[in-house]
């Protein structure tokens, strides 16, 4: 809708909640109320920081149900897995209190005590947010730069603005600074007056090839830096060594779990070709078990997609690789009904070229490649425009390492599959994007790193 953001239940069609968009004057307060948090918590010490992100980590766990319950509404999240995104980010937080201040410290140099670096925050930060993670993706790039003294402006996907506004009242609660942590609701436009404004320093997108070129082109004409998490089609390599049971339970999960919809999803799946059978065999199994039903019900594993709109593209992204020569095994097409469903589908003999190997598939749809040997596989998960994640199944450890260093991602998971950890930096290379986000990286991505010498 061109005057509000639109909450729409995907399992049944019907709208929640519309939220009017703001105005140019209400975007204005709200920077002005950014600068002003930032002043504020920039100023507050840091162990009084951290000490906040263990008490938000505890109001997470509080309110567990509510925002599960807000997320399995708005965008057809099974129940269980929005639980445990919301535990997820509780974990976030605990690991930053602990972590955060030592990430801040003064690092040496080289040169000895003459000359070190500090790390100083820039001021409020923009963040375009999308809707499959809805409470994840706010919390991994807002804690973080909210360690290093930032303020966080959140601007959401329109669908999931009820979940944007309860992280806003948990942060009021847990005493933020007013300002330090806000969300507007703001059309693309305003998008572009924000970026352009003096009062954001830098901007953080997540989200599709599209929108992340759009934000950066915008950044770049107004010299601020842009961290960028796009999409991804991530290789799970299986080479004739695997432990296959495992290899197949792993795909599963990575490819269905959140109903596909993950930037990290093991997306097109290359079998060596001596194991390529017996994998087929036991992954249609595996998925023809998995349950789709309402996301409130405690026993769904996958729910509707999230928007009709990207249910429509996917069932084009499968009716096109189909006439282009994919098989299907399972599936294939949108379960019929008011609901937004789509059938937990399996492509076979998926090549490159095949509209599901060129393109994302943003939902659960897992496609078969079929690879003569190593070489070949890490050729095909290399023909790819994106650069994300990946995973790499074989026994042989030494080779697995030295096979990762020949893999173009931002990460290698061997023998599991792609998941973020705040422990461990995420983020992409070619058209996944750049920047970092979690660990020590995505505190210092958004910091002045000052060098303080004495002469
Ligand atoms: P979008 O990239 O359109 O949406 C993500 C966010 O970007 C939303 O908040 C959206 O707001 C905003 N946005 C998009 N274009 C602009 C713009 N020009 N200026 C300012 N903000 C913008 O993704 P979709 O939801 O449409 O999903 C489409 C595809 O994107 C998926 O099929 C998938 O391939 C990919 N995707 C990747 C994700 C990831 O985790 N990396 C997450 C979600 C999607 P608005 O809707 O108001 O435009």
């Amino acid at each position: 809708s061109h005057d509000a953001a639109i909450s729409v239940n995907p399992a049944s069609g019907e709208t929640i909640e519309r939220y009017p968009y703001q105005s140019p004057a209400e975007l204005h307060r709200a920077l002005d109320a950014a600068v002003n948090g930032f002043r504020q918590w920039a100023a507050t010490p840091v162990l009084t920081r951290m000490n906040l992100f263990s008490n938000f980590a505890r109001l997470l766990r509080r309110d567990i149900d509510e925002l599960g319950r807000m997320a399995a509404n708005e965008m057809g999240k099974p129940i269980t897995q929005a639980r445990a995104e919301v535990e997820k980010c509780a974990v976030l937080c605990d690991w930053y209190a602990e972590n955060g201040a030592e990430i801040l410290r003064d690092e040496a140099t080289k040169i000895g005590e003459q000359a070190y670096v500090s790390f100083l925050p820039i001021g409020p930060i923009l963040a375009v947010m999308p809707w499959n993670f809805p409470f994840w993706q706010v919390v991994r790039g807002a804690i973080p730069i909210l360690v290093g003294g930032n303020a966080y402006v959140l601007k959401h996907a329109p669908n999931v603005m009820g979940c944007a506004y309860l992280l806003q009242r948990l942060f009021a609660e847990v005493g933020l600074p007013e300002g330090a942590f806000s969300v507007v609701n703001i059309t693309n436009d305003l998008v572009s007056t924000a970026i352009s404004d003096p009062r954001i320093a830098a901007v953080t997108v997540t989200g599709s090839v599209r929108a992340g070129s759009a934000i950066a082109s915008q950044a770049g004409a107004a010299l601020k830096k842009s961290v960028l998490e796009l999409g991804g089609s991530d290789p799970f390599i299986v080479l004739a060594d695997a432990d296959l049971d495992r290899a197949v339970q792993a795909a599963t999960v990575g490819r269905f779990q959140n109903t596909g919809q993950i930037c990290i999803a093991a997306k097109r799946i290359i079998l060596e070709a001596p194991i390529a059978e017996a994998f087929t065999e036991r992954f249609v199994s595996a998925v023809a078990q998995l349950k789709m039903g309402s996301p409130l019900d405690e026993s769904t594993y996958l729910g509707p997609m999230a928007r009709f709109d990207l249910r429509d593209e996917l069932d084009r992204q499968v009716r096109d690789s189909v006439e282009q020569g994919a098989r299907v095994l399972v599936g294939g097409s949108k379960v019929e009904g008011r609901g937004n469903f789509y059938a937990p589908t399996i492509l076979a003999d998926v090549k490159p070229g095949m509209t599901v190997f060129d393109q994302e598939t943003f939902g659960p749809v897992a496609s078969l490649i079929v690879s003569r040997d190593a070489d070949h596989a890490i050729a095909m998960a290399n023909d790819s425009e994106f650069g994300l994640s990946g995973a790499l199944w074989t026994e042989d450890k030494s080779r697995a390492k030295e096979l990762a260093r020949r893999i173009e991602t931002g990460g290698m998971f061997i023998n599991g599959f792609s998941a973020s950890d705040p422990r461990v930096p995420i983020g992409g290379v070619k058209k996944s994007g750049y920047g970092r986000e979690l660990s020590y990286f995505g505190v210092v991505e958004f910091m002045n790193a000052q060098t303080v010498w004495f002469d």
